[in-house]
């Protein structure tokens, strides 16, 4: 149940009712449209305790909030991670607990993340060659995510989505393998545009976007799809494939614009509380949780007040260059 006077209202009318957490700016993979091959992570000092996290996050669900992604970076990374989950998965007022992973760590995590009471995974995943999957992730092992992708279908959660950034001349001749292994699976797939997020040196964007469009068309050669209406589904668009329980989604945060309906926010694992994917506007809840930490009204209120500059729309490019210099890793996707 949600509470039941919702006080996150924008000045745009937009109710807030879902936040991604990140959980860690860390990740043992480097995808190549994600991060470069050298990194420089936050200091531990810098970067939210797993308490303040909670805290964070129950201020949220007592202002109304009733869904949570934990993203990151890799979120199962983090040392102690499940203490964290088991304690969110308790809190009142929240419907949904969701997870962004990147699969590395499921093999063993499934289990007790079902058990902590997660309802729904997103598991990315770009290439089932073992060659190519290394050249996109970088450091990635293709048989410990699937063997991770299968152990979470085995536990039974709400539903598995496979997410997967098609990129022009790597991965774009898998686009139906991507698909049929879902479709074997009986879980979701949803194709993701490339972002421009962070300084990637890896290969030019400008030469590897595919838009959905073009990943669209392949599958509609080969398999009847029909849209869906879904009112929450944000930047992604649903298909259904005659005869499978695979849904198809599509998720094109630059060519489509949703921002209208938009119900979202972030919390980055610096504690700096976004209020839109594509701006760089922000409010310091670190510093506010580290002066007051036992305020739990005042961290409520930041929280309320910072409704007040969510932007009415992101814009990812002004005049065609990338505005925004955070990586994903750093954002949670
Ligand atoms: N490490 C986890 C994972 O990979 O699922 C969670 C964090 S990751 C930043 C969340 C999602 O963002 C992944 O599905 C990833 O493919 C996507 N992503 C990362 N960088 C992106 C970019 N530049 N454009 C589009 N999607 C991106
Ligand atoms: Fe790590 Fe996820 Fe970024 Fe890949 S997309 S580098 S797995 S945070």
């Amino acid at each position: 149940m949600s509470a039941e006077n919702p006080q996150l209202i924008d000045k745009y009318g937009r109710h807030i009712d879902y936040v991604r957490l990140s959980l860690t700016d860390r990740c043992d993979f480097r995808c190549v449209y994600c991060m470069s091959e050298e990194m420089t992570f936050l200091p531990r000092k810098q970067i939210l305790s797993l308490e303040e996290i909670y805290k964070v996050a129950k201020a949220f669900t007592e202002l109304g909030v009733n869904k949570l992604r934990l993203t990151g970076g890799e979120p199962l990374i983090r040392n102690n991670v499940m203490s964290l989950i088991e304690n969110l998965g308790q809190l009142p007022g929240l419907d949904e607990l969701l997870l962004t992973t990147n699969g590395s760590q499921l093999e063993k995590l499934s289990r007790p993340l079902k058990d902590a009471g997660v309802n729904r995974i997103n598991i990315s995943l770009d290439s089932l060659q073992p060659e190519k999957f290394r050249r996109m992730t970088r450091t990635g092992k293709l048989d410990q995510v699937l063997k991770g992708v299968e152990s979470a279908v085995a536990c039974g959660f709400d539903s598995i989505r496979l997410n997967s950034v098609i990129l022009r001349g790597i991965n774009d001749d898998e686009i139906l393998d991507l698909l049929e292994y879902a479709m074997q699976l009986g879980v979701n797939i949803a194709f993701i545009e490339e972002m421009p997020l962070g300084d990637v040196s890896d290969h030019s964007r400008a030469d590897t976007m595919v838009s959905n469009e073009e990943v669209r068309e392949v599958i509609a050669q080969r398999y009847e799809i029909s849209a869906i209406d879904m009112e929450t589904a944000g930047p992604s668009r649903y298909y259904s494939l005659a005869g499978h329980q695979s849904r198809l989604g599509f998720i094109s945060p630059v060519s489509h614009n949703f921002c209208e309906s938009c119900n979202r926010v972030r919390v980055t694992v610096e504690g700096r509380l976004l209020l839109c994917l594509g701006n760089e506007y922000s409010t310091d809840l670190k510093g506010l949780l580290r002066e007051q930490p036992d305020d739990s009204e005042a961290l409520k209120q930041a929280i309320v007040k910072a409704m007040d500059i969510k932007p009415l729309r992101h814009y990812f490019y002004d005049e065609e260059q990338p505005q925004i210099v955070r990586f994903m890793n750093m954002t949670g996707g």
